[in-house]
Formats: structure tokens, C-alpha cells, sequence
């Protein structure tokens, strides 16, 4: 019998890792695994890239905390490359903490400056666990019981422009949307859908925050999804993949939307050791990202056989069965994949995955699932 555990139970875990680097981590008997969950979308420049270890040390040698009553000697610099790489012209930036932070601070920046209260989010997006993020976040399970708090969110089948053009009215603040929908499965938005929801968006003077959290920082092949597609959100919100892995969230605001003087803050926002490690992950990444589509492009190819959905360096594999039992197998072979929905396999790899190491993933992937199907 396992003695009572300290930290509260609020996932299923049975893995200490207690190292990583690059595309590995290891646990406490010593065993190695090569990583496709890769902190769920954080460790996009893979673990304790030296450069990233580089500047933290650096930085917390140096100075880790002032407050925003000081300006933070990297945080001005750190806004600037999150405008170039968001490519919203003279972008306004607010920092926090979470990704459900920063969609807290995106919905609230829309209220405001709508004068709105509703907002229309997508049947099984996920968006945060804080309350507001909460009630455009779709699973009942998560957000009935604390569905008291406020703003009206409806959900509209994601993919659906007429059900949308319908539910937007001018009432709307703001429409949220993810390009690919990742805790429900890796689902890719169709072609044409993020144009028809902008037109939208503009017809009734609706905001457009598209939600990058997971899809940012090159997951998909570019800096954000939305630059696949012909379009600019009104507010981009950013985290996971931001800082590598230390905590940080980030929105990018079109320039005349921004919070004055108390009207949105945070005590971490922003700080010096997280804006060093983001500014050390922007320039790893700048050499990363041409190469997702063909490190993409080869996980397809080899998972063919299994219908793989695939966008960038999102992949979600279905399977018959518990999908968790596919999992627990992959990672007894030396792999971690997450599963998510009721029947996907997820991976999530670093960026920095090589191909003879995609190679030996979908090598271990096709032979699980083809055992657990005789
Ligand atoms: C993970 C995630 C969030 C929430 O981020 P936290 O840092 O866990 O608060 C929000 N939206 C999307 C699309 C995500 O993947």
C-alpha cells in the first residue's frame, strides 16, 4: 500500500522523472525515455537546452524579482519580440503567469473595451480552469461546478461558420477559438475557417482572440497557427512553450486595445528570470521552426497506417480500446505520449526531435497499437 501523498491528486501519475535533457528524460530507477509529451507543449526547445539553462542561471545570479512598480531591465525588450514574432503591428503586450492567465487577460481586455458581456467559445475547446477562461472552456465536467461566475459563453460545433454567424450578436465581446483544438484530441480547424470567423467577428464588431497556447512557439510549423491562415486575431494569447518551461503566459493586443493603470496587473508579471528564459527560447526557436513541416511530414508518413490527424508537431492517433493502456505500454518501451479524449494518443515532441528519433517513436507506437488489435 503507497502511503498518502502531500500533493493533492489531481491527475493519474505513476512516472518520477528525475532528469532531461534534449529529447530524453529519465526516471528514478535510471531508465531512459524518449519524450513526445514534452511537458504537454512546453519543452518545445526540448529539456535543459543549455543555452535556456544559460540564461536562467545568468539572470538568477543577477536579479529574479523587482515587481511592476520598476520596469525589469529584459521585460521591454521581451514585449518587442513578442510583437515581431506575433506580427500584429505595434501590438500592445501584457505578461502573467498561465495560459489561463492570459486568457483571463484577453476576455477582460475584451469586455472592456466592447462595453460586451457574452463571449462564444467552440464545443470541446479548452481554454483554462480560471473562472472566466472556465466558462468558454467546453467539458461540463470541468466548468458546471463552478459555473456560477458570470459572463455567458454559448458554444457552437467547431468548424460550423453558420451556427456561428447566428450565435454572434452584438452582445458578443469576443469569439475565442484554438486552430487546433489539443485537449480534445488534436482536431485542425477546416480550411477557410478562421477567415469566415474574422469576417464574422467584423461584421458585428466582435473581438477575435485565437488561443495559441498549445499551438504557439512553432508547434505548428509557424510562430502561431493563425499565420497559416490569411488572417490576424485581435488579441493572441501565449504560454506553455513561452519560457520553456518556466512559468509565464503573455497576450498580444492589436494597438489601440491595452489596459491602462489599474485595470488588469499581476505581481509576477513579467519578471526578470522568465522574460530571460523567453528571450533565450525566441532565438532557439527562430532556427527550429523551418524544420517542423518535414519532421512533421515524416510522423504522418510513418503513422500513416493508423489515420494519424496531424498539424505541425501535433499528432493525435485514435485507437481502439483504452487508450491509456496504449500509453502505459509505450512508456514501458521507452516512450511517453500522453493520451487525451477518450481514444487519442497524443504526442507533442520537442522541436528539437531528429528524425531517427521520430523514426523510433512511430516504430514503437505502430507496434503497440498493432499488438493490442491481435
Ligand atoms: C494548456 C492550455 C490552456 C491553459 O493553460 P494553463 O497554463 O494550464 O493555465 C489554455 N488553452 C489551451 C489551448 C491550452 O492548451
Amino acid at each position: 500500500m503507497e502511503s498518502k501523498k502531500s500533493f493533492m491528486p489531481v491527475s493519474d501519475r505513476n512516472l518520477k522523472i528525475v532528469k532531461g535533457q534534449g529529447n530524453y528524460v529519465w526516471d528514478d530507477s535510471g531508465k531512459k525515455y524518449l519524450d513526445c509529451v514534452a511537458g504537454i507543449a512546453v519543452c518545445n526547445t526540448g529539456h535543459c537546452h543549455p543555452a535556456i539553462s544559460e540564461a536562467v542561471c545568468r539572470q538568477a545570479q543577477r536579479l529574479i524579482h523587482t515587481s511592476n512598480l520598476y520596469y525589469p531591465s529584459n521585460q521591454e525588450e521581451f514585449a518587442q519580440k513578442l510583437v515581431e514574432i506575433s506580427k500584429i503591428e505595434s501590438g500592445n503586450v501584457f505578461m502573467c503567469n498561465s495560459g489561463a492567465e492570459a486568457n483571463e487577460a484577453a476576455l477582460k481586455l475584451a469586455r472592456l473595451k466592447t462595453g460586451r458581456k457574452e463571449y462564444v467559445s467552440f464545443k470541446n475547446a479548452f481554454h483554462g480552469r480560471i473562472s472566466t477562461p472556465l466558462s468558454a472552456t467546453y467539458k461540463p465536467e470541468i466548468r458546471e461546478p463552478f459555473s456560477d461566475f458570470g459572463p455567458k459563453c454559448s458554444f457552437v460545433d467547431f468548424g460550423d461558420l453558420e451556427e456561428l454567424k447566428k450565435t454572434v450578436t452584438d452582445e458578443t465581446a469576443a469569439v475565442i477559438v484554438e486552430g487546433v483544438q489539443g485537449e480534445a484530441g488534436i482536431l485542425p480547424a477546416p480550411s477557410g475557417f478562421y477567415e469566415g470567423i474574422r469576417e464574422i467577428c467584423d461584421d458585428k464588431g466582435a473581438l477575435l482572440i485565437c488561443d495559441e497556447i498549445q499551438t504557439g512557439f512553432g508547434r505548428t510549423g509557424e510562430w502561431f497557427y493563425y499565420q497559416k491562415t490569411g488572417i490576424l486575431p485581435d488579441i493572441v494569447s501565449m504560454a506553455k512553450a513561452i519560457a520553456s518551461g518556466l512559468p509565464m503566459g503573455a497576450i498580444v493586443a492589436r494597438k489601440d486595445l491595452f489596459f491602462t493603470k489599474g485595470e488588469h496587473g499581476s505581481t509576477f508579471s513579467g519578471g526578470p528570470l522568465v522574460c530571460a528564459a523567453g528571450l533565450a527560447t525566441v532565438e532557439i526557436l527562430s532556427d527550429l521552426i523551418p524544420l517542423v513541416y518535414e519532421k512533421s511530414a515524416l510522423f504522418e508518413s510513418l503513422l500513416s497506417e493508423k489515420n494519424p490527424r496531424v498539424c505541425g508537431l501535433m499528432i493525435g492517433v485514435d485507437v481502439e480500446g483504452s487508450n491509456t493502456d496504449i500509453r502505459d505500454e509505450c512508456t514501458k518501451r521507452g516512450l511517453l505520449v500522453n493520451a487525451t479524449g477518450k481514444h487519442t494518443i497524443r504526442l507533442l515532441p520537442p522541436l528539437t526531435i531528429e528524425r531517427k528519433e521520430i523514426e523510433a517513436a512511430c516504430r514503437i507506437i505502430n507496434g503497440v497499437i498493432d499488438e493490442a488489435s491481435d
